[in-house]
């Protein structure tokens, strides 16, 4: 599959005998495309074979401010439209990204690397947002309550923030997109999007699909390619009322910090360290299906992936189920995510899997045991790095307390369920946690205890369905209210009040 140049710089995704063509992908503002005025550009590849896809702008605050600007002149009229229009226009988006479900899901797996199966599941996923977003019109009713004095009465309604801007990472290049942009337009915002600089293709894709659909009238929503520069524009833009973020821990915290400075409202969702507690009583297959496929399944690059696993029990114990993970993840097989047979796509990028290799060879260096090597996967070269298992872990170890972001799992022996919680609350991150066991007494106590926003009782990846919020605690999140569900109807909300009397 290759990402083909068309008039205006548009991609699409193209069948595997084509020949590439790469271009300079556009910003997409007041409803055109348009080429950005920095010159500046980074490449982005395709992490399975190093392919030159297209070349992405590094937009400076020349681009941000014609952004904000079209999203700033549409907002009177779009707020002014009935909520039941603007869902309208959400079922037409709906429409139009699932008849590309798999056309986007192509394009996820040439420009980030997961599996094609798992890309087209994330469309999927973005696409069920859409759907709760589609309920606008009941989701946005307000509140009353008559007679609170003699002939007064209170009603609370809910107005828009205004301008909204999303920054998002690159390890769900179309749903985390899909997060944001749904709701905030269903509650009457308008909307600008700075995709990753590593993968934008998906992005640009969908809002090709928004323009070729006629889905929004212009600068409703609105696209700015860059890095940092970009970032840094809209924080500090004081055209701009709420931000959406998710990406790393450190870059949660200046953004949330940085925003909030000037005034914004501001959701930022950071990095993870998911522990996985496997009770002696676990359903052996499910417990290893669970972990090997939360720890390794689109390369350890999940904020939910499960990155350590804390084994409970007795030595022997520990021993068995140590045995049973490993055997799993030996049978799974690393390559290129567009070829069907392949469990374990590449990291994102050759410099990660430096990255990555370098954590585990430090805690080789520290005394640690590398059960599993997946070092050797594609050589030295390109992106590929196999499964990775490592014991004999000491707490402190930066393999134990900081995300790896990459396949590789962490071992932690504790002799019962109260020093496996003890760990897991340990950790400075509470994105997610999962337990593996037959009793219920146990995944009570395990959810009653655990300190983390996002649980999986024998689920290794326990992403909740749009229609509950998304989100983690401590340094995972910097905010207030989650993404999707309810909570994405509050963010993007004003509540104003009216007491009111009539004689
Ligand atoms: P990242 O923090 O490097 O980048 C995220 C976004 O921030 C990008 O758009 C990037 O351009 C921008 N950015 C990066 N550094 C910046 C800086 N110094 N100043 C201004 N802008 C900056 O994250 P990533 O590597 O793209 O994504 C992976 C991370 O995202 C992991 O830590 C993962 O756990 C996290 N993540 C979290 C969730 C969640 O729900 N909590 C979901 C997905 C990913």
């Amino acid at each position: 599959m290759f990402v083909e140049a068309h008039e205006g710089g548009h991609i699409t995704a193209l069948g595997s005998t084509a020949a590439p063509a790469v271009t300079t992908v556009q910003n997409y503002i007041a409803g055109g495309w348009r080429a950005p005025e920095s010159a500046d550009t980074l490449p982005t590849r395709n992490p399975a074979n190093g392919a030159l896809l297209a070349q992405v702008p590094l937009s400076g605050a020349a681009d941000v401010d014609a952004a904000v600007a079209a999203a700033g002149e549409a907002l009177p009229g779009w707020r002014a439209t009935p909520p039941q229009a603007r869902a309208r226009a959400l079922f037409a988006l709906r429409d139009t990204l699932d008849r590309h479900r798999e056309e986007l899901g192509r394009i996820v797996t040439t420009d980030m690397g997961k599996t094609l199966s798992d890309a087209i599941g994330e469309v999927g996923r973005g696409i069920e947002s859409v759907e709760v977003a589609c309920g606008a019109p009941s989701l946005l009713k307000g509140e009353n309550l008559e007679q609170v004095a003699g002939g007064v009465d209170v009603e609370m309604v809910r107005q828009p923030v205004g301008v909204v801007a999303a920054i998002t990472p690159f390890n769900f290049p179309a749903m985390i997109p899909l997060w944001f942009l749904p709701f905030a337009v269903a509650c009457g915002n308008t909307f600008v999007l700075k995709p990753s600089e590593q993968d934008p293709l998906a992005s640009v894709r969908i809002f090709e699909l928004i323009d070729e659909a006629g889905v929004f009238p212009p600068g409703v929503v609105n696209l700015v390619h860059g890095a940092h520069d970009a970032v840094n524009a809209l924080l500090d833009h004081p055209g701009v009322n709420a931000v959406s973020f998710v990406g790393s821990a450190g870059t949660a915290d200046h953004v949330y910090r940085r925003a909030a400075a000037t005034g914004k409202r501001v959701q930022a969702l950071g990095g993870a360290k998911n522990s996985m507690i496997v009770m002696p009583d676990a359903d052996p297959r499910l417990m290893a299906q669970g972990v090997v496929s939360s720890a390794f399944g689109a390369a350890g690059q999940r904020c939910l992936a499960g990155s350590i696993a804390v084994l409970v029990g007795s030595p022997e114990e520990q021993d068995t189920s140590l045995e049973r993970i490993v055997s799993a993840a030996s049978e799974l097989r690393t390559g290129d995510g567009a070829d069907p047979s392949v469990d374990v796509c590449p990291v994102v990028s050759p410099a990660a899997r430096e990255r990555i290799e370098a954590d585990v060879q430090g805690a080789a260096d520290d005394g640690g045991r590398v059960v599993l090597d997946g070092r050797r996967a594609g050589g030295s070269a390109g992106a590929e790095l196999g499964p990775t298992i490592l014991d004999d872990l000491r707490p402190g170890m930066r393999v134990i307390e900081e995300e790896v972001f990459g396949p590789v799992l962490s071992i932690v022996r504790v002799p019962d369920l109260d020093t496996a919680i003890q760990q897991v609350n340990a950790s400075r991150f509470g994105n997610a946690a999962v337990i593996f066991t037959s009793s219920g007494g146990a995944a009570r106590e395990f959810r009653f205890s655990v300190e983390a926003g996002m649980l999986g009782v024998n689920v290794g990846v326990a992403a909740p369905v749009a229609w509950f919020p998304f989100s983690g605690w401590k340094a995972s999140f910097n905010g207030d209210l989650h993404a999707n569900g309810q909570d994405a109807i509050e963010f993007y909300t004003h509540k104003k009040v009216v007491t009111a009397r009539w004689s």
